[in-house]
Parts: structure tokens; C-alpha cells; sequence
């Protein structure tokens, strides 16, 4: 049985019990999904649905090796980390040998939420600082810290005034921010100039008798609005951050374990040389199953250590979640899927180019791997955000049984960010269906 309530009473169940806050896909006309498998979906009515967007389900819904291996260790052992267990062990093996040498000690957790909250206080131990710098629309979590570094989250709520040891950064945004680029071919180092204004609020930091604890980032910018760092970025805010004495940590929740195709995490496309101090892992770690990491240096976990920062939680790295963990690594190789990120990823971004030369409405197209943004505008050179337009073609969208999100602050941006076994066959659907909503969208 994949369904007990009607259709109705699942709404009415929903909107009686459940806080309005809580985000709901199509808020008018929910989906109700009662199974997955692969990158498709499927609703109460049997109707199948091509899933863009769940990075969790990174392998492939209920991909039968990883379901195996849960299967396997939930009959056998579930128990905390205050034993030895092999699956627990083995996996941070295997996990440290996919980062370079020096990210090499590891903590489970359950939440990016809870990842990014201990590298916080990882980094704030280290350094004995407190201040940290944010990026503009960024979002790392629901934890109060994390709220209070999240602008994205923040900026929507009326009742938040930002604590004074936060400090936000301009998105580096090379569209639409505070610096564009005007041709393909400018030579203007943007991530310097992004980076110097990182530098400056450094400065004022100091100047005010403060001290920056760290700098955080998605390396790839998300809920921003699926924004590629501009080369050279990050390596000279790392730069500016370690020598006020900081860390750096980079936000890989959403973006690690290979969706950028040619490397497992996507800071390594700043350069081999940039390497963070702490790197925060989620959502596809477990494929769906709650189980999170913060992977950093053997000095900051020291110094954690040695400061009297015992740390206990109940469910992180559990037997059962560290199987299923261990399992997608596995299945990322085995099946070889950061090959097929890479080349889908490129097939989609050449499809998308063609449709912005026929629709007016797409401003910018972006992305690496299976990470895409289709940035819509109402007017390219205003760049107004096509915000009522872009809910619509994503209700058309699923009217055509494909499921895309939207993102950045506006939530004009329609979001790709599908399992990583997406097909070009399901890219040509995905663009043809997208052809035919923009060619019969009335402005
Ligand atoms: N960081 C990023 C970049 C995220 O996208 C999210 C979740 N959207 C989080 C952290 C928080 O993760 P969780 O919801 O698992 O707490």
C-alpha cells in the first residue's frame, strides 16, 4: 500500500497539523508523491513525473543497492557512535580520501543544519574569534546561528535583526551583482574584485577591535540563485580571511559528492591549490537518509579537543546511516555518474543556450554538472526579475509532469538539480516542454 489518505484529506491533514511555514511544493495544488525510483516520481493518481530537482536523491531514488544496505544494517545493528562499528570507520575512511591530505578528521551529524552549526563552533574554538563573514542570499541552515548567517532566510523575516558579529559579502554574481561582466570576452579578474570587498570588511572588522573566526560559502552559490564563483574567488578571500586569522569553511550541502562532474567537491574548481579548512556535507551523503559530516584538519579538531569540546550526537554516524553512506559512494563510482554529470550537464547548458537565443525571457544560463540556473528577466538590459513568470512556467511545467524549483532571492531562477543518472532523453524533454511553455507565455 503506497497510499492510505484520499488525495483531500491529505490536504486538510496537512494544512490542520502541519505549520504554515513549513515549505510546500505547488501550495495550491500539492503534489501528493507516494513513490520514487531512479529520476522519476510518481503521484496518488499513478501519473509518472521527471524529478530536476532532488539532489538528495543523488544515485537515483531508492537505488537498490543503497536500499540493500540499509535494509541489511537496520536488521542488524542501529546503535550511537560510542562503539567501535567497521561501517562508521570504513566510510571516513573513504570519505577523507576523496578531499586532499590535510581535510582529514571527520564528525557525523544528521542536518547540514547541524553540520554547518559544529563547523561554527569548530572555527570559533579555533581561532578564539567570533566574528564571520557571509555571502549575500546565501543559506547554510535552520539552527539559530545559521539563521543569523543566512541572509536569504533572514531577509524574509520581519521579526530578525542580524547579530552584530555577522558580516555579509556581495553575491558574486557576474549577471546580475555589483559587478558584471559586460562581453564574454572582458578580462576584468572578477573574483578579485569580489574578493577585495571581503578584504575591506576585514578591515572594518579590525577596526572595530573585532576578529574574524571564519569565512563561509557554498562553492557553488544555490539558493543565491545557482551562481558560479568567478575564478579566483575564493582563493583570494581564503587568502585575506587566514591571514585576519580565520578559517574558511565551504558549504558542500548541496553541491558535493560529484554533481559538478569533473571533481567530488565543487571548491576544486577554484584550483588545486584552494583548499578549505572545513568542509560541511549533506543532503546527498545518505541519498535521502538523514546523515550528515563536517570533514576538517587534524589542528582544528585538536583544538576543539583540547579546549574541553566533548561532542556527542545520538544518531550521527549510526551503523545503519554510515552503510547507506558508504553505499552511494559505491554506486557514484560503479556507476561511473560523475561522467554522466559532466556530460549531461554539458548537453543541457548547449540546449539552454539555443533556447536564449529564441525566448527573450532568459536572461542568463549557468551551471557545471547537474547544478543549471535559467535566470529569467523581464527585460535583459534592466534585468528586472521575471518573478510571476517564472512561478507560472513552473506550474506549467508540472502541468507537463516535470518537477523544477525556483531559487535566489526573487525566485526567478529556475533551479536544475536532478539525480545524478539524469539522461539526455530526459533533457530533451525537459528543453522541449520549456520551448513550448516560453513560446506560449503571454508577458
Ligand atoms: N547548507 C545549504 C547550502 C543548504 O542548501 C541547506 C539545506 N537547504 C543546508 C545547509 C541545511 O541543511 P539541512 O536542511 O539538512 O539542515
Amino acid at each position: 500500500v503506497t497510499s492510505i489518505l484520499s488525495y483531500e484529506d491529505a490536504v486538510d491533514l496537512r494544512n490542520r497539523y502541519i505549520g504554515k511555514s513549513c515549505s510546500l511544493f505547488y501550495r495550491d495544488d500539492p503534489l501528493k508523491i507516494v513513490r520514487a525510483y531512479k529520476q522519476y516520481m510518481y503521484d496518488d493518481k499513478g501519473n509518472e513525473y521527471l524529478d530536476c530537482i532532488n539532489n538528495v536523491a543523488h544515485v537515483g531514488h531508492c537505488h537498490p543497492l543503497v536500499v540493500q544496505s540499509e535494509c541489511h544494517q537496520a536488521a542488524t545493528l542501529c546503535t550511537n557512535s560510542r562503539f567501535l562499528h567497521d561501517n562508521m570507520l570504513l566510510y571516513a575512511q573513504k570519505l577523507v580520501s576523496l578531499f586532499p591530505p590535510s581535510l582529514s578528521v571527520c564528525f557525523f551529524v544528521n542536518s547540514g543544519s547541524e553540520a554547518n552549526d559544529l563547523a561554527l563552533q569548530l572555527a570559533q574554538c579555533h581561532t578564539q574569534a567570533g566574528d564571520v563573514i557571509t555571502v549575500d542570499d546565501a543559506y547554510h541552515g535552520h539552527l539559530i546561528p545559521l539563521v543569523a548567517i543566512s541572509p536569504y532566510k533572514y531577509k524574509q523575516r520581519k521579526f530578525y535583526n542580524k547579530p552584530d558579529w555577522v558580516h555579509v559579502a556581495s553575491v558574486p554574481d557576474t549577471y546580475n551583482g555589483r559587478y558584471r561582466r559586460q562581453s564574454d570576452d572582458e578580462n576584468t579578474d572578477f573574483g578579485l574584485l569580489y574578493a577585495k570587498e571581503v578584504e575591506n570588511i576585514i578591515k572594518n572588522v579590525q577596526i572595530r577591535n573585532r576578529k574574524i573566526a571564519a569565512f563561509i560559502a557554498e562553492s557553488l552559490l544555490s539558493c543565491a540563485g545557482q551562481i558560479l564563483l568567478p575564478s579566483n574567488y575564493l582563493r583570494n578571500v581564503y587568502q585575506y580571511v587566514r591571514e585576519a586569522g580565520g578559517v574558511c569553511i565551504a558549504d558542500e550541502v548541496q553541491v558535493g559528492f560529484g554533481r559538478v562532474g569533473t571533481h567530488w567537491w565543487a571548491f576544486q574548481l577554484q584550483g588545486e591549490d584552494v583548499i578549505p579548512d572545513i568542509v560541511t556535507l549533506g543532503k546527498p551523503m545518505g541519498n535521502g537518509h538523514p546523515i550528515s559530516a563536517v570533514v576538517t584538519t587534524a589542528a582544528i579538531a585538536d583544538s576543539f579537543y583540547k579546549a574541553g569540546g566533548g561532542y556527542f550526537n545520538t544518531f550521527g554516524g549510526n551503523p545503519v546511516s554510515c552503510a547507506i553512506a558508504l553505499s552511494v559512494l559505491h554506486v557514484i563510482e560503479s556507476e561511473d555518474l560523475m561522467k554522466n554529470a559532466y556530460e549531461v550537464g554539458i548537453y543541457i547548458l548547449d540546449l539552454l543556450n539555443q533556447l536564449q537565443i529564441k525566448h527573450e525571457i532568459i536572461g542568463d544560463v549557468r551551471g557545471i554538472g547537474l547544478f543549471i540556473g535559467i535566470e529569467l528577466v523581464r527585460d535583459r538590459v534592466t534585468k528586472e526579475p521575471a518573478i510571476t513568470e517564472a512561478k507560472t512556467v513552473c506550474d506549467l511545467l508540472k502541468k507537463n509532469f516535470i518537477i523544477v524549483s525556483r531559487d535566489g532571492l526573487h525566485g526567478n531562477i529556475l533551479k536544475l538539480k536532478p539525480p545524478m543518472v539524469f539522461t539526455k532523453q530526459n533533457a530533451n524533454i525537459f528543453i522541449e516542454k520549456l520551448d513550448n511553455i516560453l513560446s506560449n507565455l503571454i508577458l
